[in-house]
């Protein structure tokens, strides 16, 4: 039998492996400037978490979780999505007991059934950011902001950022019985999702590419939102005027789960064809108290890191050049072979970055390997002396014997420096 990787899912290998970290140490530092903490939490939750959480209606829910019974038949669901479950912590652990705002974020793979297709996978990753606390306008603009200084980190051009007001509970009720009195007329000629929708998700049928031509002609919910939902919204776009971002309205975002409401946003690029979401979020002053714990307001987002990777490897391939570090140490005679294995111990517990060979190669073809793998020196040692050869310059210094540890301390000291 052939083993592979189940469809839609793949493996992460160097150098790919490499830049996602270096993509995700700048996420983390983001972050934490924004005063976001990190949190860990299971890869499966019971299933009722996301029926109730993200909605019984929704698409995720209704045919893209992989749902199973255990061994004593408990339903279990692997993670579509990270709110839900920081949701389900936060009640849980109490922390709905505090009155300060509480910043949080995460990273980690996300699993939905989904048509495999270039850029979106069965897993994917997720790095989402979650303030729980606080129903002020500010906060929406302090998550649109860390999600522009996000994109922004990585000197990625030309995105947008997207947003739109979906209202509370009562305006948004009103438009949808609106907006099915109008499509009850003409629902017939729209495709066979929106038919389905009408009903059971009115608002996704705002967001149908297919019937985007007829749904541009049926009225806004930022003009039918009550007298809060409104004040609020005219607040976030105010404060998003004073950090000088720039956005446009987008009637049609609607973001696909139920427990948003009021601000929506997202932040799309061109990058991966025809403006593609690398990221989206909202506010959720319902989602912990539909799970069961005091009415705590909470704003997010969440981004698609393999697409962001996509991005930023598309716009700048050289990100991936890892700068060179470190040393590799060889012999061409086999009795030496002890000293160099004991000299890049040494060097290692000193800090540095060191390799030797295991096996009988050539010095060339070690040489070649060293500069592949990013060496910054090769060093030879030989029965009367030492070779160091810079891989980056490829100038090339010749030691005495005795000058062995002055040739380690100056290697060992490039090591603390980078
Ligand atoms: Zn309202
Ligand atoms: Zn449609």
């Amino acid at each position: 039998m052939e083993y592979r990787a189940p469809r839609g899912t793949r493996d992460i290998l160097p150098p790919e492996s490499e830049g996602w970290e270096i993509i995700l140490s700048k996420l983390r530092v983001r972050a934490e400037e924004y005063g976001y903490k990190k949190v860990i939490f299971p890869t499966f939750e019971h299933t009722e978490l996301f029926k109730r959480g993200i909605g019984e209606d929704t698409d995720i829910v209704q045919k893209e979780m992989y749902t199973f019974q255990d061994r004593k038949g408990r339903w279990l669901t692997l993670r579509p999505e990270g709110t839900a479950s920081l949701a389900r912590l936060f009640v849980e652990k109490g922390i709905d007991n505090f009155n300060g705002v509480s910043k949080f974020y995460y990273f980690g793979s996300m699993f939905r059934y989904e048509r495999p297709q270039a850029g979106r996978f069965r897993e994917f990753y997720q790095f989402g950011v979650e303030a729980l606390g606080s129903d002020s306008p500010y906060l929406d603009v302090e998550l649109i902001s860390l999600s522009k200084d996000t994109v922004d980190s990585f000197n990625i051009k030309d995105y947008l950022i997207y947003i739109n007001s979906i209202g509370c509970s009562e305006c948004r009720t009103r438009y949808i019985f609106k907006l099915r009195d109008l499509l009850k007329q003409e629902i017939t000629s729209y495709c066979e999702d929106c038919q389905r929708r009408s009903i059971t998700n009115t608002l996704r049928v705002l967001d149908c590419k297919v019937d985007k031509h007829r749904t541009n002609k049926l009225p806004v919910l930022t003009d039918n939102l009550c007298h809060s939902c409104s004040q609020h919204y005219n607040e976030v776009k105010k404060g998003l005027q004073t950090l000088k971002i720039n956005w446009q309205e987008n009637h049609n975002l609607v973001r696909g789960f139920d427990y948003y409401n009021r601000t929506v946003f997202e932040l799309v690029t061109p990058h991966l064809g025809e403006n593609t979401s690398i990221l989206g979020g909202g506010r959720y002053d319902l989602l912990i108290s539909c799970l069961g714990g005091k009415e705590t307001p909470g704003v997010g987002f969440a981004l698609g890191f393999d697409r962001l990777y996509q991005v930023v490897y598309s716009n700048n391939p050289e990100f991936l050049n890892i700068p060179r570090k470190g040393v590799y140490i060889s012999s061409p005679e086999t009795n030496l072979w002890e000293k160099v294995f004991k000299m890049t111990f040494d060097l290692r517990s000193r800090g540095l970055k060191a390799e030797c060979n295991y096996q009988n190669r050539s010095l060339k073809s070690q040489v070649k390997t060293a500069d592949k793998e990013h060496f910054e020196y090769f060093l030879t040692i030989f029965e009367k002396d030492i070779v160091l050869k810079n891989l980056t310059t490829g100038e090339e210094k010749v030691y005495e014997n005795e000058e062995e540890e002055k040739v380690l301390a100056l290697l060992s000291s490039k090591g603390a420096k980078s």
